[in-house]
């Protein structure tokens, strides 16, 4: 296991944040991350485990020895008629797992295009994007229990995917390092363009409609719309959109009559927290190294020598005018160390 120390992680998470850690282990299988907690060196030392830092604001210098997690491999488990089943290492990025189903004709993760981080981030919080979410694909993984040393398997039941929650950010929170994600793919698949302007696009290039241009459609989409981690730092969207009951909605609507919405299920209804911050004068507010994105206000910005409790207070303060105009709470959906 190669460890470093005394170095600082600004390369290690996509806001760019010049924290320092005392140790950092890199993670190449399940032996290794066993001796991060097992061994004699490590052991009383508490842990981060980073996949590709896209989802993570740190606001100190880290006394945690962090994991960061490098477990590679793409293998398919078994072809039955249309279905795949393929295992991925938790330290595979996602983007490049994207890219091999599309060479492969694998599909399912064509609208999941070019989400930074790691497959064995993806289902902490359930990724989704374009209508598509982790769950959607998952199959099973494995993860190593701290508190055991065993490795564990999960089905889609236990992991308790949500809206960006599953059980590893629950009631299995710190508990668990997943170190390998099984899909379910398909060769026949059933395409979803109904979202944030797939459809147009394919109508627009008058393109075919399959895996590789529904990727790249998406590409071409967010990269025309998201902040470029490595441009200007950001862990994309730094809040969920609230879900919120229906007699909130109904008096909101009378008020604000062109109030975005999404109905979620029966008495719940989704609404845009970009709107919503926007609304409240955040969107392209900058505040010396960090802002609130031109484009898009759900991203936080770190325009390169910003500090992370800055952008926490900044964050606190989004919440804090959204609660008072609205009377709606908005969660943080990036995780705070
Ligand atoms: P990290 O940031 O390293 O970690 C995130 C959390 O997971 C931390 O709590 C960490 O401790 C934990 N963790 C990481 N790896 C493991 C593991 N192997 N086992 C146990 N715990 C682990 N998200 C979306 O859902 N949809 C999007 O469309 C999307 N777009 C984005 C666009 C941009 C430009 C950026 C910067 C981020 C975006 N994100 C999006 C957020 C982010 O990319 C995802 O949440 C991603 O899954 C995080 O992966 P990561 O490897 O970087 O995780
Ligand atoms: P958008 O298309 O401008 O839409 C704004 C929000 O409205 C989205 O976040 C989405 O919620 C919701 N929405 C839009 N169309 C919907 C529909 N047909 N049905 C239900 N909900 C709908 O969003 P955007 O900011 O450009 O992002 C596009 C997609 O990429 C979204 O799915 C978004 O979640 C994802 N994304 C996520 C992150 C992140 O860091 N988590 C960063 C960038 C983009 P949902 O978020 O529930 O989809």
């Amino acid at each position: 296991m190669f460890v470093k120390k005394n170095i600082s992680l600004k390369s290690y998470n996509t806001f760019g944040i010049d924290a320092r850690a005392q140790f950092l282990l890199e993670i190449e299988n399940d032996e290794q991350l066993s001796e991060a907690y097992q061994s004699s060196q490590f052991r009383a030392l508490p842990k981060l485990v980073l996949g590709g830092g896209s989802n993570i604001l740190f606001t100190k210098n880290q006394r945690k020895a962090i994991l960061k997690i490098n477990i590679r491999g793409i293998e398919v488990l078994d072809q039955k008629d249309h279905e795949v089943r393929v295992k991925v290492g938790a330290g595979e990025a996602w983007h490049q797992f994207v890219l091999w189903c599309l060479d492969h004709d694998f599909g399912g993760v064509e609208n999941l295009s070019l989400i930074p981080g790691t497959v064995g981030a993806a289902p902490i919080q359930n990724i989704g994007a374009y209508g598509v979410e982790l769950k959607d694909v998952f199959e099973s993984l494995e993860a190593y229990e701290i508190k055991s040393g065993k490795i564990r398997s999960f089905n889609k039941e236990q992991c308790q995917f949500d809206y960006r929650h599953s059980f590893f950010k629950g009631r299995g929170k710190d508990q668990f390092v997943i170190t390998s994600v099984t899909f379910m793919l398909t060769t026949r698949p059933i395409f979803n363009v109904s979202y944030g302007g797939i459809q147009q696009m394919i109508d627009e290039k008058e393109l075919e409609l399959n895996i590789r241009n529904i990727s790249e459609s998406v590409i071409h989409i967010r990269q025309t719309k998201l902040p470029d981690p490595i441009k200007i730092g950001n862990a994309g969207s730094f809040f969920k959109n609230p879900i919120i009951e229906k007699p909130l909605y109904d008096a909101l609507s009378l008020i604000y009559e062109d109030l975005p919405h999404y109905p979620v299920d029966l008495g719940s209804i989704k609404i845009p927290a970009a709107w919503l911050i926007e609304q409240c004068g955040w969107k392209g507010k900058r505040m010396d190294q960090i802002g609130v994105h031109e484009r898009q206000p759900l991203v936080l910005v770190n325009y390169g020598e910003g500090k992370g409790k800055e952008i926490l207070k900044l964050s606190e303060q989004i919440q804090a005018s959204i609660q008072k105009k609205f009377g709606i709470e908005l969660a943080r959906e990036v995780n705070v160390f």
